[in-house]
């Protein structure tokens, strides 16, 4: 008889788990407290319009295609390479950037503020490049059974990295660059991290890399959700069935011997390995009363910022805006320490705005726009109230149509918001953490709650806030190298 797994979530590292451990002959079934599959990689279907709710882009596309190479066919959706990559607006400059992976562009984009950009970003970027291949497979891309093996592999990593561990992400760039926009710019990607360029190490310029040179940015032809509904063909064919509006509540075990997980409503599930693709901080505190996982101690680790989301259908065509926008003041740094920290809501916010119809007409009636508007905000232990949701919500609004010049807020046909307190209790997303457990040096590696338990030989776990980390590609790696584990441990 074949082993059965129980997949505890379907997010996309659940998901792409399920088709590794069913292509290697597991009985597979998935259990999901919400109605849909996707867990943030999910959708919105509202008043004729269909938002992707979170992920809107991808770097490491080739992430995705090792997963169908790996279960030997054809990837069952479109990737869409961006270009540009994405404008960025920045408060008081009269037009915005185009951020382009070609160099000869980007420099022109830049050609005013930067004179010597072509020649100092090579080597800025030769230097992030290093880092990121010098690390991939040695800190990323591999497992790790102990604290000290993780030492020796770090130990391995070429010292002339070094510095760029106790230098700062925005300190690299001022050895690069003079203007203040271009380092702005270049530094955004330390959000998706946890941290702000401030006080996270240069080594993560190793994102830029990836952006600019490496694999650049990706999305989906028909919208994002398309990953899922094509993930989910592939299961019905191979009968991984994913049971709906069940959520895990609690735990029945002995000793280290766990009987199953139980459900909100007292069923138990039962299976030879169980795989938990919900946060994998959380679930070992709330679910496993693991001391080093109590509310007190999740709350003194860093996670990233929490997401407030606005889904927009707006009637007329906006010419002034572009797919993917980013929406900056004129007080970065200010901004920068203040965010994760302020129980105020921010005055003048920072925002990313995706308009999916500029690329995909399907997902609004014809005329109109589909505006997703995201801004970082600090997560639920800093501002546990978001009863002034609807007065951000306007601020954004009217800003964003001062500086698009178009008349948003009198068009809205369509208007949801989710404040973190939606995110967080939609997938159980700790005090509304959007990407989950921050990625400072303290938290990766065999320093991030690990992908195997550390109690029962049959429980692993798979996800942003597990090895190696939050985005796409990255939980995709995440489900390779779990799926490599339970296979060499079962
Ligand atoms: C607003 C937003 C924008 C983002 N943008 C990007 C982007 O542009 N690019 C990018 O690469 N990444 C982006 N991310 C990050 C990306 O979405 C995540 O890293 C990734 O989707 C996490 O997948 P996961 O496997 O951890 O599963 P999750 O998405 O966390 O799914 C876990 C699932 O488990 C379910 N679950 C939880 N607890 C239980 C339980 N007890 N019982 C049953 N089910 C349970 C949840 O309902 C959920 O469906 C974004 C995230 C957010 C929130």
């Amino acid at each position: 008889m074949n082993k059965t797994a129980l997949i505890i979530g379907s997010g996309l590292g659940g998901l792409a788990t399920a088709l590794r451990l069913e292509k290697n002959g597991y009985s597979v079934r998935i259990i999901e407290k919400e109605n849909t599959a996707g867990g943030r990689l999910n959708i919105l279907e509202k008043d004729g319009f269909t938002f992707d709710i979170g992920p809107s882009f991808f770097s490491m596309s080739y992430e995705f295609k090792e997963l169908f190479d790996y279960l030997e066919i054809d990837i069952p959706f479109e990737l869409n390479e961006l270009n540009p990559l994405y404008t960025v607006f920045i408060e008081g400059n009269e037009k915005p950037y185009k951020i382009y992976k070609d160099l000869d562009k980007l420099a022109a984009e830049f050609k005013h503020i930067e004179p010597n950009f072509k020649k100092e970003v090579k080597k800025y970027l030769l230097g992030a490049k290093n880092v990121f291949h010098d690390t991939e497979y040695k800190i990323i891309k591999r497992n790790f059974d102990s604290l000290w093996q993780y030492m020796i592999s770090m130990s391995t990593v070429p010292k002339k990295h070094l510095p760029k561990m106790f230098r700062t992400f925005w300190g690299e760039l001022e050895r690069y660059f003079e203007s203040e926009d271009v380092k702005i710019i270049f530094s955004l990607v330390a959000f998706f991290l946890g941290a702000t360029p401030f006080n996270t190490p240069a080594v993560y310029g190793l994102l830029n890399y990836t952006e600019l040179e490496h694999d650049g940015y990706w999305n989906v032809k028909g919208g994002m959700y398309n990953i899922v509904r094509g993930i989910l063909g592939l299961m019905k064919e191979r009968d991984i069935e994913i049971t709906y509006s069940t959520e895990i509540k609690n735990v029945d075990y002995k000793g280290d011997e766990i009987n199953g997980f139980i459900d909100q409503d007292g069923k138990k599930w039962e299976a030879d390995v169980y795989v938990v693709n919900a946060d994998a901080a959380a679930f070992r505190g709330k679910m496993l009363g693991r001391k080093k996982y109590s509310e007190k101690k999740l709350d003194k680790m860093d996670w990233t910022l929490s997401p407030f989301t606005i889904y927009l259908g707006v009637k007329g065509k906006i010419p002034g805006i572009e797919h993917h926008n980013y929406f900056l003041g004129d007080n970065f740094k200010e901004y920068a320490d203040t965010i994760f920290r302020t129980e105020v809501t921010p005055k003048k916010p920072y925002y990313y705005v995706n308009v999916a119809s500029k690329s995909n007409p399907n997902c609004a009636p014809e005329g109109h726009e589909n505006i997703f508007i995201l801004c970082p905000v600090p997560d639920l232990r800093v501002k546990p109230d978001w009863s002034d949701a609807q007065t951000l919500a306007d601020e954004i609004i009217e800003d964003l149509g001062s500086r698009v010049d178009y008349d948003i807020k009198n068009n809205i046909v369509s208007k949801t918001v989710y404040t973190p307190t939606e995110w967080q209790d939609k997938f159980n997303l700790y005090r509304g953490s959007g990407l989950g457990l921050a990625h400072g040096l303290k938290q990766i590696g065999a320093l991030r709650p690990a992908n195997k338990d550390e109690v029962f030989d049959n429980v692993y776990y798979v996800g942003a806030s597990t090895h190696p980390g939050t985005g796409l590609p990255i939980v995709v790696i995440g489900s390779r190298l779990v799926t490599e584990r339970i296979l060499n441990e079962h």
